[in-house]
Parts: structure tokens; sequence; C-alpha cells
């Protein structure tokens, strides 16, 4: 247990364990996700839980990646085995991911065993990290039969690009077809990210256990969700698509586009504008709904919106974007101009 590889993989892995953690669990995008979060082994897996070592052997120049994607496939695996734990509980295996220079695809999963293209590896080094977490999480899954294959692929796209990439919702692919969560991967990852957001919190934890115990069958995502997966399919692209709300007391809106800026609302009925230029332009506030505020500057002729996201510009055939920004959630202060 406490082998010599034991102890000098928590040494070496620290350093690159701490960077790679904090980039990503600062750009989650629900509070339940960083409880869930919460949840998970810290750091390196405890003895007597499975490891995951990367064969390199036969590609000697990705060495250097395998050591950092060994260490990153440690810090995740016990956490995979965490978010998808089940009663009663399944050890996790040691695993060997072997960079293998004649395999033809991108990587697979059998058993307890990993084959990855190293020419993947080489060509496309950051997705073949997310690669790792994908085809770990088949291990863990074991499901005794693939029977539902678009929650086994939409579950392990989940983690990956929803948890370990922590992708937005908006990233994912949401095809206009029918029962287009049938695609899995993805696409069906994206739908569970939200699922698990919304409408079905635990709902990933549930699924696993069905699948795992050979029980999902035709009925068990409705006894889960209490609704057809086509109807949640339809409000969850309702809600990506739908605009995002603006908060009500909104004062402030920051942008970073033509060297940045600041919209700062002065009192009810006026705006003040300052731009890295130092100038300082004054609009009247003429609507405000839940989604946008509109803004006129009459010696211009100039009409803007602030949205959730952006800055519009009114032209002859309608709105348009002017620049990407953001409403400034930061407490107000005295803006004196740059
Ligand atoms: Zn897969």
């Amino acid at each position: 247990m406490g082998s010599p590889k034991t102890s000098s993989l928590a040494n070496k892995c620290v350093g690159l364990i701490s960077k790679w953690g904090s980039a990503k669990v600062r750009s989650l995008r629900f509070i339940h996700l960083l409880a869930v979060l919460l949840t998970f082994v810290p750091l390196a897996a405890a003895d007597g839980r499975g490891r995951v070592s990367i064969d390199s052997s036969r590609t000697q120049e990705h060495r250097a990646w395998a050591e950092s994607a060994e260490c990153m496939a440690n810090e995740w695996y016990p956490r995979l085995g965490n978010l998808l734990s089940s009663s009663p509980r399944v050890e996790l295996p040691d695993v060997v991911i072997e960079l293998s220079p004649d395999y033809d695809g991108v990587a697979a999963a059998s058993g307890r065993r990993i084959t990855l293209s190293s020419k993947w590896v080489r060509d496309h080094p950051e997705d073949a990290r997310g690669v790792v977490v994908h085809e770990l999480v088949h291990v863990v899954q074991a499901y005794p039969e693939n029977r539902e294959g678009w929650v086994t692929e939409g579950i392990a796209d989940f983690i990956r690009y929803g948890l370990f990439e922590a992708w937005p919702l908006e990233r994912f692919p949401r095809p206009a077809k029918p029962h287009p969560y049938t695609d899995g991967y993805q696409t069906a990852g994206g739908f569970l990210l939200w699922l698990e957001g919304d409408a079905s919190p635990g709902i990933v934890r549930r699924l696993n256990t069905a699948l795992r115990g050979d029980a999902y069958g035709p009925g068990t995502f409705r006894e889960i969700t209490g609704r057809s997966a086509d109807d949640l399919w339809a409000a969850y692209v309702a809600a990506v698509d739908a605009p995002q709300q603006l908060p009500a007391e909104t004062t402030r809106f920051r942008y970073g586009a033509n060297g940045g800026g600041l919209f700062e609302r002065k009192d009810a009925g006026a705006w003040a504008e300052m731009n890295q230029g130092g100038e300082i332009w004054r609009f009247k506030e003429v609507a405000r709904t839940t989604t946008y505020i509109e803004l006129l500057d009459e010696s211009r002729g100039l009409r803007l919106r602030l949205t959730a996201s952006e800055v519009q510009l009114s032209r002859r055939e309608g709105w348009s974007t002017l620049y990407a920004a953001g409403w400034d959630p930061k407490p107000r202060r005295q803006v004196t101009g740059p």
C-alpha cells in the first residue's frame, strides 16, 4: 500500500494538482456543482483504492504529457468514484492507460485498461486530458450491459465537459431534430448538466444506480424526473435560449472592447459612459425591461441597449451587437472617470 510509487506520485503531483484544480473550479456555473465538488475526495487517492498509471513506454516523446496527465487522472479518479457511487459500494480497480502508436481511433476503455492514441496526444494534448477523464468514467461506470448508450455516453461527457472542463451550458450542442439527447455524448452531457442544476438535481447519480444495477428500463427516466425526456429537452432549450434577466438594481455595466469602459447610472433618468479615452458621454434612460435597459443620447442620435451580456446599438434594420459587456456585480463605488 505505502509503496515508493505512492509517495513519489503524491510529491510530484502537488504543484500540478493545485494549478489545474483551481482554474477549473473558478469557472463553474452552478453553485450546486460546487456542493458536488465538496463531496469529492481531495487530492491523491486514499490507500486501498485504485490508481491510474499511464504507460508511455512505446512513445517516449510523450513522457512529460503522461506524467502530468497521470497526476490529473489520480486526482479525478476518486472523484469519479464518489460522483458515481452506488450501494453496495464499488471498489475502484487499478487502471492502466496505454499510449499506443498504432491505435486508429482516439481512445477506448475495456475493463480496467484504456488505450489512447499517441497521435491524438501529439496533435491534441489538451483535448487528450479530457479524453482520459471520459474513458475513466467508463471504467468507473462498469455497467453490466450497455443498454442505454446515450445515457452512458451522456454521463461521461457531463463529467468531462460539465465538471472537468467547466463548459457553460450555451456551449453544448442542441441539434434541432427528434429526441436529440439520444445522440449521447456532448448533446446528452449538456442536457444532464441542466437537469442536475435546474429540473432534476441528483439525476446523474440515480441514472448511474439504475444502469449499474441493470434496472434501467423504458420508464426509468420518467420515474426519476417526473416528466418525459422530450418535455424536459424542450424546457432545457427554452431556458438556454431565453434572454438572461438583468438584476433588478442594475446600475453599472462594464465592457472590454474599444479599450474598455463603464456605464454608470447617475440617477433614475441619467447614465454616464466613461471610456478609456477619458471622454464622458451622457445618456438618458428611456426604457427598462427585465432583459434590457435602453439609453438615448439625443445630441448624437445614439440609441443603445444594455443587456445581461452585451451592449446593442439601434440601426435602421434593428438592434445589433456593439460589443460584449456585462453588468458589474461589484458594490457601487465612486467613479471619477479613468
Ligand atoms: Zn465513451
